[in-house]
């Protein structure tokens, strides 16, 4: 009945959340304001402990962005030239960048259909062909893509019948479960990112490392000042400026206290969304036993649908989308000499064509969520 234009949905609303949370964040950037320590300030130790405690991850190393939470990672396993890293062609860039970075060989593996994360399958033809092509298998690195924990039950014994390490790519999974475990303690190492519109987001770069090994916190710890000794100008290898800025981990802290809950919201919203689709489109299946914190919420168009066209109609109605990916990364002009497990990734190709993401944060409400239900059925 009424015709005012109604305002477009957010894809992400960082602004709900910050209304929420408002008064504690700048009371919390107010005081490290008035200590004065931007770097390495107190709040980075304590948002440490805290992120420690919470995923029951041994470490906790906080830093500048998931980007250097991972290459960081590499550079403490001293990743080199001659070496191949196994990785998903279906992820964000940053994955395969940093093993572009220290010059070892990338090898792309195929996805699974249904979780969009690494197939074990065709990781195990990616190593026998890197062996195959001379290069030396040193580590793996599975991605939890749109906040679904990979398979790291078969990963992780391919990895120790091969000898391999496995560093988790969590940059959209922190918060997530995996048979009673959190992610952060499912491999040697896991790197995610705080990203303002990751799950668990700050107001500008960040990351951390988590992992259970004593000696690789203390080399990770190192790398990210300039690969200090006893002290900032002791220099003992070549490090970085990896260093998460002090009022990042204090509004992180304020963050992380509000996330659990934020995490069970996305999850009724994911689950609703599910309801509201169910038969009209391939909605997302998380694996028994797993619990995903959503960082999207991500359907299969049918074969031949036409998805600009699709997207170009939703948001005539209100309601933005966003693809991930649509062009996969051993198809990237930057990437496309590296490996690919048996020549081709046909999983991997079909979800770039097909995979739409929906709005999604915790502060969707109801009204919203059937107005993006909508949007996409009429579309279609
Ligand atoms: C966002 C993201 C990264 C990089 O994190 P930044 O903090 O932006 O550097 C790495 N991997 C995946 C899968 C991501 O989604």
């Amino acid at each position: 009945m009424s015709s005012a234009p109604r305002e477009p949905v957010r894809f992400v609303d960082l602004a709900a959340q910050q209304a929420r949370i408002r008064d504690r964040v700048d009371a919390a950037v107010k005081r490290v304001f008035d200590h004065g320590q931007y770097i390495m300030g107190p709040e980075v130790a304590e948002l440490e402990a805290q992120l420690s405690a919470h995923c029951g991850a041994a470490h906790a190393i906080a830093c500048s962005s998931g980007t250097d939470a991972l290459a960081m990672v590499l550079m403490a396993k001293d990743v080199r030239p001659g070496q191949a890293i196994f990785c998903p062609a279906f992820t964000f860039v940053a994955t395969a960048e940093v093993v572009a970075w220290l010059g070892a060989h990338v090898w792309f593996v195929d996805v699974d259909a249904d979780t969009f994360n690494m197939d074990p399958t065709s990781l195990e033809v990616a190593i026998a062909a890197a062996r195959a092509a001379g290069h030396a298998p040193v580590g793996i690195i599975p991605v939890d893509l749109f906040g679904i924990p990979a398979d790291y039950d078969r990963i992780s014994q391919i990895a120790a019948r091969e000898g391999l390490w496995v560093l988790g790519d969590a940059a959209q999974s922190y918060g997530a479960r995996y048979h009673n475990r959190q992610v952060g303690t499912l491999a040697m190492a896991t790197a995610t990112s705080f990203f303002p519109a990751k799950p668990l987001g700050a107001y500008g770069d960040g990351g951390a490392v988590f992992t259970d090994d004593a000696e690789l916190a203390a080399t990770l710890r190192s790398i990210l000042f300039h690969g200090k000794g006893a002290n900032q100008y002791d220099n003992v290898r070549v490090g970085m400026t990896g260093r998460i800025d002090t009022v990042q981990a204090a509004i992180l802290i304020e963050k992380l206290a509000i996330f659990d809950d934020e995490i069970e919201a996305r999850n009724r919203i994911a689950s609703r969304y599910s309801d509201l689709l169910k038969g009209h489109i391939a909605t997302p299946k998380v694996p028994a036993g797993l619990q995903s914190v959503w960082a999207q919420y991500t359907v299969k168009l049918p074969e031949g649908a036409d998805r600009a066209a699709i997207q170009a109609h939703m948001k005539d109605l209100g309601v933005p989308t966003a693809v991930y990916y649509p062009k996969p990364l051993h198809r990237q002009d930057a990437y496309s000499h590296h490996g690919v497990a048996g020549g081709e990734l046909p999983v991997t190709d079909m979800l770039s064509a097909c995979v739409l993401s929906l709005p999604m944060h915790p502060y969707l409400d109801e009204e919203t969520q059937d107005r993006v239900a909508d949007a996409l059925i009429s579309a279609m």
